[in-house]
């Protein structure tokens, strides 16, 4: 193999850049021209290109964010589109592409795969929605940054005896409700996975708490449970009479410096999936198993199903009392 491109897609999140170095620098230290593509399949289509070295990526292993910028791209789903972006890598000689993105951007490496264009993607989301995988960039990082903002909220949340009810990302999976939950301390997790009622978990949670005299509390809830936290809010404050607040975490999650987990992963997948391209491995995923880096089909990852753990969850409810 001797050009590459690397892309960017769905939502950013930090660890990407550390992830787009690696492949650069695994791909020029094997004597292999690499492109960056500028807005994930929008830029593929485009030949949005910027050839890459060395130096292109020096600096940016702890920068959040995605240098190569994301996009959501709806004519790359199109039929045309798919086609317009394989005539693009032919023009530029590109024989394989490495994708950084969630599920629906594996879905687009999987059809350019299919189409002759060998792809390899790495699992670059805060939400760690992705099957086949224990651990997604960008995870880490978000769920420190929830654990700081809520940290801040209970400093507030005590000096007036009030219960902060806080929304988080994750769209439809509540991994990082469920951590950020117990990291914080919270009374109620509210997630996807495990049906709830909000009388009985939340509401008459937070009484029992009230008879051994707690008087503050965080309540987590899971932006994939589509609970209006604002109502939320409302409710319990009629119903315990403890004042309470609604706070949406919103975009302040995605951003920031990544940790140490998210940096070093992503350095390892980033090569990894550079040594698949470097043999002729097309149409794969690399995935973080425990602490390993291995690798699955694209369409094998894409069917797996991925549970959340309950005895985790069991263990929140259990002691967060
Ligand atoms: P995240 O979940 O973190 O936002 P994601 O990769 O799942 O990341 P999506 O918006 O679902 O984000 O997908 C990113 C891009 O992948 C889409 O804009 C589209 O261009 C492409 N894509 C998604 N689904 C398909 C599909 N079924 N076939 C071809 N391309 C797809």
């Amino acid at each position: 193999m001797k050009t590459i491109a690397v892309l960017t897609s769905g939502g950013d999140a930090p660890g990407m850049n550390a992830a787009v170095r690696a492949v650069v620098r695994t791909a020029c230290e094997n004597g292999i021209k690499v492109y960056g593509v500028i807005r994930g399949y929008n830029g593929l289509i485009n030949g949005d290109f910027i050839e890459m070295d060395l130096r292109s990526v020096s600096d940016i292993i702890n920068r959040g964010g995605t240098i190569l910028y994301s996009a959501r791209s709806v004519e790359f789903a199109t039929e045309e589109g798919m086609r317009k972006a394989i005539r693009t890598c032919q023009e530029y000689g590109i024989e394989g592409v490495v994708v950084i993105g969630g599920d629906g951007s594996f879905r687009g490496a999987r059809d350019l795969s299919e189409r002759g264009i060998p792809c390899v993607g790495i699992p670059g989301t805060i939400d760690n929605d992705i099957a086949c995988c224990d651990y997604t960039i960008g995870y880490d990082t978000c769920l420190n940054t929830i654990m700081e903002m809520v940290d801040r909220l209970r400093d507030t949340a005590e000096s007036h005896d009030r219960c902060s009810v806080i929304e988080v990302m994750g769209r439809r999976a509540g991994y990082l409700a469920l951590n950020a939950g117990i990291a914080c301390g919270a009374t109620s997790i509210l997630i996807p996975e495990v049906p709830f009622d909000i009388q009985k978990h939340v509401i008459e949670r937070m009484k029992k708490t009230q008879r051994t005299d707690k008087k503050h509390f965080i309540i987590i809830v899971a932006e994939g449970c589509d609970v209006d936290c604002e109502a939320l809010a409302k409710e319990i404050q009629a119903k315990t009479g403890v004042e309470s607040r609604c706070t949406v975490l919103g975009h302040v999650q995605r951003g920031g410096y990544p940790t140490v987990r998210d940096r070093v992963m992503a350095t390892r997948m980033g090569n990894y999936a550079v040594k698949l391209l470097m043999k002729d491995t097309g149409n794969r995923v690399v995935a973080a198993q425990k602490e390993d880096v291995v690798d699955y089909d694209i369409f094998e990852a894409l069917n797996m199903k991925k549970n959340i753990d309950l005895d985790l969850y069991n263990v929140a409810h259990e002691v967060s009392i």
